[in-house]
């Protein structure tokens, strides 16, 4: 159907072929408990899909901290942060994040997805260029076609093409952007490649560390943790994935950073996260912060599944994080997988093109700090059954 005829028949015939193609998505409710149950409708399963990877949603101080902050000051924030709706808990997690990254501030945006689309549409304009690693988030793709400047691709981590792209991008506004880690393959972008390239020819790096902060890196402080601000001007993270909250922010040197408060439109126009989830918010990264430990019990069980699944015969790619994607390769062979593990009480997601490559449907294996070694055996037993037949 044409893409301008009119809306209702057009919905209709989008329907249509995503029932045909096996590709509906629904939104299911889902209830998530400290060890890792999740209850459904269809049921209880063992959580081996989200990003919580250190179980901070779920930790007591935390709760207690968000409970506190509520009783004292309320739930909403009443205004965006430049109209009144900036709480002293909002900028003491400023200000923490700052200290903790080693950056001289931070701007707090709602969402990640929003961060992404405030830093880039905050800083380029048409004429410039976004170059990026052809896997990174669709929230950054999203961001350099909102911006309006020209988004060049490179096929991913390949070095030689980020470079041909750079160079032809010589002299004009540029900057370069990648994922520290990949959200859909769990691998590592070549960060210290990229910091000489994007130096030798004058293009600004922004990092988004989403699945990188809280896991990586010494304190947890993630991918870029070895990078000073002058290498990696742009250091965007998500408040969503290990610290178990919500929200994100970005980090930088103080003129970027004032630069954004101004022309990043998603924290201008948009209302603050509430206060109490700051609070929370701190007191999780306190927890990242003084507690090396929970992130040894991440890596504990990233390599007790690892240990069990290679024994079992799955074949593995070398990422060494807590995303451990097992590819089955046919999109509706990842479908009968995920299946057969959720009968067997394992949600564990498949992930289907267009989000990955054709040929590479997957199951996206992810682990936490929180799941219990016998919850791992039960489940790669299971992968191994499966993988069998
Ligand atoms: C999850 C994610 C985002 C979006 O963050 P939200 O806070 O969930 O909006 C952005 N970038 C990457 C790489 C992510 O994995």
């Amino acid at each position: 159907m044409p893409s301008n005829s009119p809306l209702p028949g057009r919905l209709a015939a989008a329907r249509l072929e995503r029932v045909n193609a096996g590709l509906l998505r629904r939104v299911k409710t889902a209830r998530r408990f400290a060890d890792r149950r999740l209850q459904t409708a269809d049921g209880e399963l063992i959580d081996f899909a989200s990003n919580d990877y250190l179980g901070l949603s779920q930790e007591r101080a935390v709760v207690e901290a968000m409970v506190a902050a509520a009783r004292e000051f309320g739930t909403g924030a009443g205004a965006a942060h430049l109209l009144g709706g900036h709480h002293p808990l909002h900028q003491h997690l400023c200000d923490q994040l700052a200290d903790w990254l080693g950056r001289e501030k931070v701007l707090l945006f709602a969402s990640g997805y929003m961060a992404n689309l405030g830093t880039i549409c905050g800083l380029l304009v048409r004429g410039d260029v976004c170059i990026q690693d052809k896997l990174n988030h669709a929230s950054l793709m999203d961001a350099a076609r909102l911006s309006g400047a020209d988004l060049k691709r490179y096929p991913h981590v390949d070095l030689a093409a980020a470079e041909r792209r750079l160079a032809q991008s010589e002299g004009k506004g540029s900057m370069l952007v990648t994922d520290g880690v990949f959200s859909m393959d769990g691998d590592v972008a070549p960060l210290a490649e990229l910091v000489d390239l994007c130096g030798r020819y004058g293009a600004v790096l922004m990092v988004d560390d989403a699945h990188g902060l809280g896991v990586c890196g010494d304190q947890g402080r993630g991918s870029g943790a070895d990078f000073c601000s002058q290498q990696l001007p742009l250091l965007m993270g998500t408040l969503g994935k290990a610290f178990g909250q919500s929200g994100a922010f970005v980090a930088g040197d103080a003129h970027w950073i004032e630069h954004l408060t101004q022309s990043a439109r998603p924290f201008v126009y948009s209302t603050a996260p509430p206060p109490p989830v700051a609070a929370a918010t701190s007191a999780a990264l306190a927890i990242i912060r003084d507690e090396p430990q929970r992130r040894q019990r991440l890596q504990d069980n990233i390599a007790y599944f690892r240990q069990l699944a290679t024994q079992a015969g799955i074949e593995l790619s070398a990422v060494f994080g807590p995303i451990q994607p097992v590819v089955v390769g046919d999109a509706s062979e990842a479908v009968t997988w995920a299946s057969r593990l959720a009968d067997a009480g394992f949600y564990v997601p498949a992930i289907r093109p267009p989000t990955v490559p054709l040929g590479s449907a997957r199951l996206r294996v992810t682990l936490s700090a929180a799941h219990s070694p016998p919850q791992i055996e039960a489940l790669v037993s299971e992968l191994g059954t499966i993988h069998a037949h």
